[in-house]
């Protein structure tokens, strides 16, 4: 699926609404005290950009969107 249709599927659409999604760096590991609130392609892009320059890990929007889809499974 691509990263457009599946921040604005329903269900995902449903869990920005309901719940405040942010990516934590030190949720994966890294010592950093990046975080961002994930409510749009923007910011997941923003996230894994970040990862990218600042941890030298780049991310695949696929690994992007199951990083998000878990996060979201963990609250629900
Ligand atoms: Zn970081």
């Amino acid at each position: 699926m691509a990263l457009e249709n599946f921040i604005t599927s329903d269900y995902i659409q449903k869990c920005f609404k309901k719940y405040m999604t942010k990516m934590i760096c030190t949720d994966y590991g890294f010592e950093c005290d990046f975080a961002i609130e994930v409510d749009s392609q923007d910011s997941l892009e923003q996230f894994g950009m970040h990862m990218d320059q600042i941890h030298g890990i780049e991310y695949q929007k696929e690994s992007l969107m199951t990083m998000l889809t878990s996060k979201l499974n963990m609250k629900s």
